[in-house]
């Protein structure tokens, strides 16, 4: 029986699992967090039942119907708060899976590695927020931290909110916020209304196979209708004030490249902010088991895949928005073509037609929102000397700038190193982009190179090393670990 490992248990790691059973395979899944479902079935834990938990989900019944199938079969090994910290390339299959199981900041963890036949990397995205003066105080969040709020504990990160960045996630935030009894004084998407409309109008037929993500969109801006939200194109939070915490915005009219137009600027009363600029792909595993990258129109990189999901490693597989930001229907279509690839046992004629057309159609989606809401470069002007870039190690954007002038370096690598930027303990996934584009370097480096991927403490690397190389999976689970409970 072939052993498949699936790294990351949101929509793509899902139905990579499901797929990878129902073609024989035993199945590992692994994620480091203690729930499954990922980032968009973020819920409520067990012993805490919401009255309601599917009024903040799209889709949960199908969630519920896929939990429910991999956590009744004994074939499915789930293993929650499991972090995977790396991915040895072995030439002959497709790696060594390196984990760490319990709490993120537990002690006494136990470390496993796994030597699988393939392995399927569905570890998701993070939530991406541009710096600018201010956004270093408390209260000013990325919209992923407000979801997680509100959709993991049902509480509005504050009473009277902005949302701004770009793209349609601005959407839900704003109505999960209005959910939470928050007050959302108005949603600020920085592209103008023409290039939105550009983006979204073209081939409006193609849309119509897409009926699901329509309902959902229209879902949203029916929230922002009956919740009163203003949505604004074409403005940007371009600073935000406050002594202990954020007390107010300046919200700036924009050009079409985001530049800042002088005189234009208001300031808004809020005690909290929501920042979203789209969102950035976790490559670090799939940097570090070697598999190519591809840029994005945007300049985003992602994995390159197949149309099996195959990356360029031999057994190793990647899924969602890994490989390309597009959404839970796109994760879900993805992992479902990896996961049966990765079990050997590949679809049949149909069931590969049905799901090729469900990928291109849904990819068609993910183009749209990158032509309507990507990152434009004129965002560097809301920027000062005195701007933190880099959170953890306090470099601020003047020092980035003069250790460019001063070594004349085009390395990533040394400028980080000469500045610190992107070295801290978020290991540069909050500013890692920013750092790449600031610096504007010649390399194609990436700072998600880290042959670590997660914090892992010098103890637990240095003990059970030489046992934890071999663990089968028929084994009983190491203490600590779980099994989610069903
Ligand atoms: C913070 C955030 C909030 C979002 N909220 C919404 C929303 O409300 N509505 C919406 O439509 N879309 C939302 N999105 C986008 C949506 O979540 C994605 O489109 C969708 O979840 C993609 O599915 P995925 O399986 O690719 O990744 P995810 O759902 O992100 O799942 C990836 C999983 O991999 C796990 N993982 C990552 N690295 C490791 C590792 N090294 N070891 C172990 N496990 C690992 C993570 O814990 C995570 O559970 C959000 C995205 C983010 C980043």
């Amino acid at each position: 029986m072939r052993h498949v490992v699936v790294i990351g248990a949101g929509p793509a790691g899902l139905a990579a699992a499901r797929a990878a059973r129902m073609r024989g395979a035993r199945v590992t899944l692994l994620d480091s967090s203690d729930r499954l479902g990922g980032q968009y079935w973020r819920h409520l834990p067990d012993a805490r039942p919401a009255e309601n938990e599917g009024a903040l989900h799209h889709e949960w019944s199908a969630f519920q119907r896929l939990r429910a199938g991999l956590l009744e079969d004994g074939d499915c090994r789930i293993l929650m708060n499991a972090h995977v910290w790396s991915l040895e390339s072995r030439h002959d299959a497709a790696g060594i899976v390196n984990v760490v199981l319990g709490p993120p900041d537990g002690v006494g963890r136990e470390r496993i590695a796994l030597t699988p036949d393939a392995v399927v990397l569905a570890t998701g995205a993070h939530d991406r927020m541009l710096p600018f003066p201010g956004w270093d105080l408390p209260g000013v969040v990325t919209g992923g931290a407000a979801q997680a709020f509100a959709k993991g504990e049902r509480l509005a990160i504050g009473r009277r909110v902005v949302v701004a960045g770009a793209g349609p996630f601005l959407l839900p935030v704003a109505s999960s916020l209005a959910r939470t009894n928050a007050k959302v004084v108005g949603v600020f998407e920085a592209n103008r209304l023409r290039r939105v409309a550009a983006g979204w109008l073209p081939r409006p037929w193609q849309l119509l196979r897409t009926p699901a993500k329509i309902a959902e969109l229209a879902g949203y801006v029916g929230g922002q209708v009956r919740f009163g939200i203003p949505y604004r194109t074409g403005r940007a939070v371009v600073s935000a004030h406050g002594i202990d915490r954020v007390e107010a915005v300046t919200v700036a009219v924009v050009d079409p490249e985001w530049r800042p137009i002088a005189g234009t600027e208001k300031r808004i009363a809020v005690d909290a902010v929501c920042i979203s600029h789209g969102f950035t792909p976790r490559l670090e595993l799939a940097v570090a088991a070697g598999c190519r990258l591809i840029s994005a129109p945007s300049g985003e990189r992602f994995v390159e895949v197949d149309s099996d999901q195959h990356t360029s490693v031999r057994g190793v597989y990647a899924a969602g928005e890994l490989t390309g930001i597009g959404g839970a229907d796109l994760a879900l279509v993805e992992g479902g073509i990896a996961g049966a690839a990765a079990a050997g046992g590949g679809m049949s004629a149909s069931e590969r037609r049905t799901a090729s057309r469900k990928r291109a159609v849904y990819a068609g989606f993910a183009q749209r929102i990158d032509a309507a809401h990507s990152i434009r470069p004129g965002w560097t002007s809301w920027l000062d000397d005195d701007t933190i870039i880099c959170r953890c190690e306090s470099v601020r954007f003047g020092a980035l700038r003069e250790a460019r002038a001063a070594t004349g370096s085009r390395s990533l690598r040394s400028l980080k190193l000469t500045t610190r930027a992107g070295l801290g303990m978020c290991q540069g996934r909050v500013c890692g982009r920013t750092v790449e584009q600031l610096l504007s370097t010649d390399d194609t480096a990436v700072t998600d190179r880290r042959p670590i991927a997660m914090p892992i403490r010098l103890g637990e690397l240095a003990t059970n090393a030489g046992s934890a190389r071999s663990h089968d999976p028929n084994e009983c689970l190491p203490q600590g670990s779980g099994r989610e409970e069903p």
